[in-house]
């Protein structure tokens, strides 16, 4: 399998101009539209002065009317090329990919990799650490995260409900299951959140320690 870091090391010469092209994100994928390059990287060639760039405004014009041009891409660990279809000068130009961004992206994923082996272990041994790191780690897969949020739930105390809390799940049905787990924590340990100050509570208060205000 081709590593990110693998990716970013290729080098890939436009066979147009003779430059150096560039590493880029391939463009998010429309679900259902069939296209996609099975790639997540794409190399490009940004060169504005490159002879299939320059030329294609022209080319477009003539066969679609509207002002665009081709951009020479290359899919990596191949020499499979292709043209893309471009608007003006800048496009792809935001995506290319970063060298140290790419080796953190590397690095997180193997953390996340990590965690998930960690999971096992680390709810017998009754810590919580890898659990919770996955259940806030958007880039964790969807099913380790629930198999995390349900294990916190067990064996968490409320020192996670704050992390949970202050996390925006991009997944509402995860934010739900995180709530429920919020919840089975809670009542473990026989508190609650007070209503106003949000602080946590004995279940019985009748007055918030906190913030002073009555509870119902
Ligand atoms: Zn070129
Ligand atoms: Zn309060």
């Amino acid at each position: 399998m081709l590593t990110s870091s693998n990716i970013i090391d290729e080098i890939h010469i436009c066979p147009n101009c003779g430059q150096k092209m560039a590493c880029c994100q391939a463009p998010p994928i429309h679900v259902g539209d069939g296209l996609g390059w099975g790639s997540e990287y794409l190399f490009i060639c940004l060169n504005d002065n490159c002879p299939l760039f320059l030329n294609g405004w022209e080319h477009c014009e003539i066969d679609y009317g509207h002002s665009a041009s081709y951009r020479y891409m290359e899919l990596p660990g191949s020499r499979e090329s292709n043209v893309m279809m471009v608007a003006g000068k800048d496009a792809f130009k935001g995506s290319v990919v970063d060298k140290n961004e790419l080796s953190r992206q590397d690095k997180r994923q193997k953390k996340i990799a990590g965690a998930v082996a960690d999971l096992q272990g680390a709810e017998a041994a009754g810590n919580f650490a890898p659990a919770l790191y996955l259940a806030c780690e958007e880039a964790a897969n969807l099913s380790d995260r629930r198999r995390a949020i349900t294990i916190l739930a067990k064996i968490a105390g409320p020192e996670i409900i704050d992390p949970l809390r202050n996390h925006k799940f991009r997944d509402p049905a995860l934010e739900a299951e995180s709530n429920t787990a919020i919840k089975a924590i809670l009542e473990r340990h026989y508190l609650r959140e007070c209503p106003h100050c949000y602080e946590l509570i004995k279940m019985r208060a009748k007055k918030c320690k906190h913030c002073g205000s009555e509870i119902a």
